[in-house]
Formats: structure tokens, C-alpha cells, sequence
């Protein structure tokens, strides 16, 4: 397929940091995609928590099928706007890899422990999975993956960090938008998420049929499937609801980005990143709609009283672990120790912090818990 002038290719690339030979049988943004799905940081999304603990029940998503649904809305996207299918694919795959275990409670928490140490923000962390904590390739630490790539994961960032990032926080300083791969995985994730909770919820019975009906988007594709087949199973109803809503936000931000396109008539990458403004984006009317959605599981899901139970224990463990780590080195893997021992000879305390944070962050629900228990005998 030929990609349009404005997306990103294996031309335009800023390239990667470390010189290799190009792949044999995949162009360059496909071996990236490849390098995160053999990740170690990768397969342990399998047992991380998106909203439900990972052990409450089989059927939620984990971080894991989560990132799999954003790649699958990403692609789809993006190939219906002829952008780079690959490079899209392998942002949404590798957007989550820095996720703590117990989804947004433990990052918080652990963000609290990392207060004094420059703190953790779960989306810096994903950058540095990829770029530094991965270890697999005898010539350099992390996964070496091409800038575009990189900069699709470094969604946000503080002034601040910016700056200790060099050339991959430079378009925060310069207030550059990122490539139109990049803005199409920031919104997959966020129609992804939504409406997979939507679903996750309801399975759980936390929400109800009748409580989302207060949502304009939920709402009018259920008078259709209703309308349609009156008497379809809870089961089926919710999916045909499910389905079409994915569609309605696609199809609307296809059409409303591709009137951006033409608005803004980029003729390439460089002009996307100089426009001032994003090009990929839902229509007002629909954005209103996903926001009302959005504040709708805000309010009677992530802050339910069963979800809120789960994540103070989950902050619990998170605070429990990284305390006894910091003032017990012994509790923690000989080659963590060791670690530990180079980076605090460069940084001090802030530096012992950041391994243990980085340990932390790297571990599944099931064993944030097995350590919870081991170190509190
Ligand atoms: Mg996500």
C-alpha cells in the first residue's frame, strides 16, 4: 500500500540510536513491532491489571489484550488514512510496557514512594523499558528502536524531564506535535480502553444498561440493537452495543482527521510535527460524547467502592514493598542488589530508588503479591 506524503517511512526516519543493518525480511518499523512483542516487559502484561485485579477473574482484560484491541484500532486507522501500519502497530503494542502492576493505583503509589527521587509516571517508564531496561542484544541495553517509534511512546512529558531526555524530549520544548502515527495510537487507546470497560464493567455488574443510558453514545446504539432484536441475551446485547459504538468513534475520527488533513495540507512529516495543532481527532460533537463516556466510568466504575477496595490494598503492597527494598537490600535478587550497589555509587539515594522503583514497576499483580508476603514474614 502507498503510503500518503505526510506519514512516517523508513525515508523520513530520524533512525536509530544505535547504527545496526537493516532488517532482511521486514521493513524497519515491522522489526520494531517484533522487538517489543519478544520483549520480557511484554509478556508480563499478560498478568498486569487494566481495571479488575488480574486475579478476580479470567474473562477482563488484562494489560496485555488491552494493548492488543488499541493495536487492532490503530491499524485500521491508520490504514484507512494511508499512514504507516507498522510503525501504528508497534506504538500500541509497546504503549502500556511501563505499566506497574495494578494498573493506575499502583503507578500512583508508586509515583508517592518516588516523590523525593524525581518521582514515576508510568508513560516516561515505558520509554525507558524500550530504551534502557530491556536486556537482550549484545550490542546495546533496551530495544533500540527507531525514533518514531520512541516518540509515539513518549506521549506527554514535563518540561522538566524533557530536558534530561535530550533529543527525544526536544519537541516538548519546541511545542512539536508528534507524527499522525502517534496521535492515531493516543486516540485508539483512549476509544479502546473505554468501551472495553464498558464491557468489562458490565460483566462485573459494577454498571448497569439502565445507569449508561445517561451516555448519548451508549444510549442511541442500544434504541438500534433493541429496535432490532428485542429480545437478544444480556451477553450479545452488550457486544452489538459495544461493537457499534468502536465503529461510530472510528468512523468519525477517520472522517474528522482526514478534513484536518485537508485543512492543514501537510506534504510531510516535518509539516505534521510544525502544524501547532493535532490532525488526528474525533469531531466535536462525537469528542463530547466520548468525554461524557469517559466521565461516566470515571465516576461509577474506576471510582466504585469494589474497584476503590482493590487499589488501596494494591497501594498497600506497592508502598509495603518499595519501603522494605529501600531499607532492607537483602530482600531483593542478587543482581538487583548489584545494581543497585553502581547506581548509587553515580547518584546516591536517587539512583538506589530508581532500581528499586524500576523492579517494581516491572513486576506482575501475582507477584507484587508472592513478594508482599514473602517480606512480610
Ligand atoms: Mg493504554
Amino acid at each position: 500500500m502507498t503510503l500518503a506524503c505526510y506519514a512516517a517511512s523508513e525515508e523520513n526516519s530520524i533512525g536509530r540510536e544505535y547504527q545496526e543493518p537493516g532488517p532482511l525480511h521486514r521493513n524497519q518499523f515491522q522489526r520494531d513491532r517484533d522487538r517489543v512483542v519478544h520483549s520480557s516487559a511484554f509478556r508480563r502484561l499478560e498478568y498486569k491489571t487494566q481495571v479488575f485485579v488480574n486475579h478476580v477473574g479470567d474473562m477482563f482484560r488484562t494489560r496485555l489484550t488491552h494493548s492488543i484491541e488499541v493495536a487492532q484500532i490503530g491499524r485500521t486507522i491508520s490504514r484507512a488514512l494511508q499512514l504507516n501500519e507498522d510503525l501504528t502497530e508497534a506504538v500500541c503494542l509497546a504503549h502500556d510496557l511501563g505499566h506497574t502492576p495494578f494498573g493506575h493505583a499502583g503507578q500512583d503509589e508508586l509515583n508517592r514512594c518516588m516523590k523525593e527521587f524525581g518521582g514515576f509516571e508510568h508513560n516516561l517508564q515505558s520509554l525507558r523499558v524500550v530504551d534502557v531496561l530491556e536486556e537482550k542484544y549484545a550490542e546495546f541495553s533496551g530495544l533500540n528502536l527507531m525514533y518514531e517509534t520512541r516518540e509515539g511512546i513518549l506521549k506527554h512529558c514535563s518540561r522538566a524531564k524533557a530536558k534530561e531526555l535530550g533529543k527525544i524530549g526536544q519537541r516538548f520544548l519546541d511545542r512539536l506535535q508528534p507524527g499522525l502515527e502517534a496521535q492515531v495510537v493516543d486516540i485508539a487507546d483512549q476509544i479502546a480502553y473505554n468501551n472495553h470497560d464498558v464491557d468489562d464493567g458490565l460483566r462485573a455488574g459494577l454498571i448497569t444498561f439502565v445507569q449508561l443510558e445517561s451516555c448519548e453514545l451508549f444510549s442511541k446504539e442500544q434504541a438500534l440493537v433493541r429496535k432490532k432484536w428485542p429480545a437478544l441475551s444480556t451477553k450479545r446485547m452488550s457486544h452489538e452495543i459495544i461493537r457499534r459504538m468502536i465503529n461510530t468513534l472510528v468512523s468519525d475520527l477517520i472522517a474528522n482527521s482526514q478534513a484536518n488533513i485537508k485543512s492543514l495540507n501537510p506534504s510531510t512529516i516535518h509539516d505534521v510535527r510544525n502544524a501547532g495543532e493535532l490532525m488526528i481527532g474525533l469531531s466535536e460533537n462525537v469528542a463530547a460524547q466520548n468525554q461524557e463516556l469517559k466521565r461516566f466510568l470515571n465516576k461509577h466504575l474506576y471510582q466504585h467502592e469494589k474497584v476503590e477496595k482493590m487499589s488501596e490494598e494494591a497501594k498497600q503492597v506497592i508502598r509495603y514493598l518499595f519501603d522494605g527494598f529501600m531499607s532492607t537490600l537483602e530482600l531483593l535478587p542478587e543482581e538487583v542488589q548489584k545494581n543497585i550497589g553502581m547506581q548509587e555509587a553515580e547518584q546516591g539515594k536517587q539512583g538506589k530508588a530508581r532500581v528499586i522503583a524500576d523492579y517494581i514497576a516491572g513486576m506482575t499483580d501475582r507477584f507484587a503479591f508472592a513478594e508482599f508476603e514473602r517480606i512480610r514474614q
